[in-house]
């Protein structure tokens, strides 16, 4: 691995991000008080707010895109319609010749009333707060990284685009369209959960489904006509004994039967009952698996006497595979690290993100560009305040070796990525 050259405008560039080491931190401070739970709606307006100006400081051009519908299963077994927040769009350049995405989100896991609202000194480097480390440090790496950026000269070579969305910790079922389109504008994608406390990166990740199996039986006195009911509870158990047999038929695939709901008295035989579950896999081969397993559990229960199953929901993050593309991303990632002084591993994960998506796209991409943290989706989450400048460096370092055409080579060599200059300006 070869360290890359640094100009004296990328050291003066990387000198100043060091000086904004505090101006990082007191700024997460502020945006963990602002609570914005994904479906706080009035919490996601006033952190989009916040973002809105903050991101203006770069001089691009701002839009609000409306989220797409999606659509939710009640306790009741009732399919209804939901709403999602906007995704927050900065552009600047977008006819450069090479073009990157950055993502990320301004949706935290905490509810509006979680008793999770304010931020707490661990210690002299160890930060606790809500959406310290996942991921409102990892936007204000983002912004510095980019405002950086924009100083140097290699930035009129380099377009991008920033998509901060408001619902990824519920599945990006609503900015799904948008991280879609941005892929197809771009040739690199950068997105910023945190990385692991000692820096690690995620590398491949587990695709991921969530469902809801609704069965619907026939009602009757548990007592006077027993015969004439359809018991669905009964035959919900059989399903879910029956997805729960799903694990350890495919190497890469896991079954998680997680919540039940069904029937209302004991006297009553049941006539709905319903199971929430999820699905992970490696790889498509397994997501085609799991989904005809589940086709075919669906058709044998529409087959028993007197009952009808209905699944909704399907897999909202397929699973993130590294093409040749994205390993020289990492490769190159890897460099820039060298050149800091800073080792960046890789480990695959089975956990999800926006990186799926994009990588669903098309887009090579490193998903983990954020602060260095952990205990996230806890009351313990916390970010390591050093990481600020030293991630934000990282991420300006990548960006400058994409306009340097460190990328060109191994672009031009993926048949879904097309080379900088001649890549058409959407491909879906
Ligand atoms: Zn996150």
């Amino acid at each position: 691995m070869t360290s890359l050259s640094v100009t004296p405008a990328m050291q003066d560039a990387l000198a100043w991000l060091d000086d904004q080491s505090a101006t990082m931190v007191a700024m997460v401070e502020r945006w963990a008080h602002q609570p914005s739970g994904s479906w706080y709606d009035d919490g996601l307006a006033a952190m989009g707010a916040i973002v809105r100006d903050a991101f203006a400081e770069l001089g691009g051009t701002y839009e609000a895109v409306e989220a797409a519908p999606g659509q939710t299963v009640t306790d009741a077994g009732e399919a209804v319609a939901i709403r999602y927040g906007p995704i927050h769009r900065f552009t600047q350049r977008t006819h450069a010749p090479r073009r990157v995405l950055l993502t990320g989100h301004l949706d935290t896991v905490y509810p509006e009333h979680s008793p999770f609202t304010r931020c707490r000194w661990l210690d002299d480097t160890t930060l606790n707060g809500p959406g310290v480390a996942d991921m409102k440090g990892g936007l204000i790496v983002m912004l510095h990284a980019l405002k950086a950026f924009e100083h140097t000269p290699l930035a009129q070579g380099v377009g991008w685009e920033v998509l901060v969305s408001s619902d990824e910790e519920i599945g990006s079922i609503g900015s799904g369209p948008a991280l879609d389109a941005g892929a197809g504008r771009a040739h690199i994608g950068l997105t910023y959960e945190p990385a692991l406390a000692d820096g690690t990166l995620a590398g491949a990740r587990k695709g991921s489904g969530n469902f809801t199996l609704v069965v619907d039986g026939r009602s009757a006195h548990a007592g006077r006509e027993f015969e004439a009911g359809r018991n669905a509870v009964w035959q919900l158990a059989r399903a879910i004994d029956a997805l729960y047999a799903l694990n350890g038929q495919r190497p890469g695939v896991t079954v998680n039967p997680a919540v039940i709901h069904g029937g209302s008295a004991n006297n009553v035989v049941p006539a709905r009952a319903l199971c929430r579950f999820n699905i992970r896999v490696r790889d498509a081969d397994e997501q085609a698996w799991a989904e005809a397993e589940l086709a075919r559990l669906v058709d044998r229960l529409n087959g028993e006497d007197g009952f009808r199953a209905t699944l909704h929901g399907g897999f909202y993050r397929p699973p993130k595979v590294l093409s040749p593309a994205n390993r020289a991303l990492f490769d190159l990632v890897g460099r820039c690290g060298e050149t800091l002084g800073v080792p960046i591993a890789v480990r695959d994960t089975g956990g999800c993100c926006e990186g799926n998506n994009l990588a669903a796209a098309g887009l090579p991409n490193v998903d983990t560009l954020g602060v260095r943290g952990g205990h996230i989706h806890s009351h313990d989450e916390f970010v390591l305040v050093d990481s600020f400048a030293e991630r934000a460096k990282l991420s300006f370092l990548i960006l400058c070796a994409f306009a340097q055409g460190e990328m060109d080579a191994a672009l031009a060599a993926t048949p879904d990525t097309a080379p900088a200059a001649t890549k058409p300006e959407a491909r879906r």
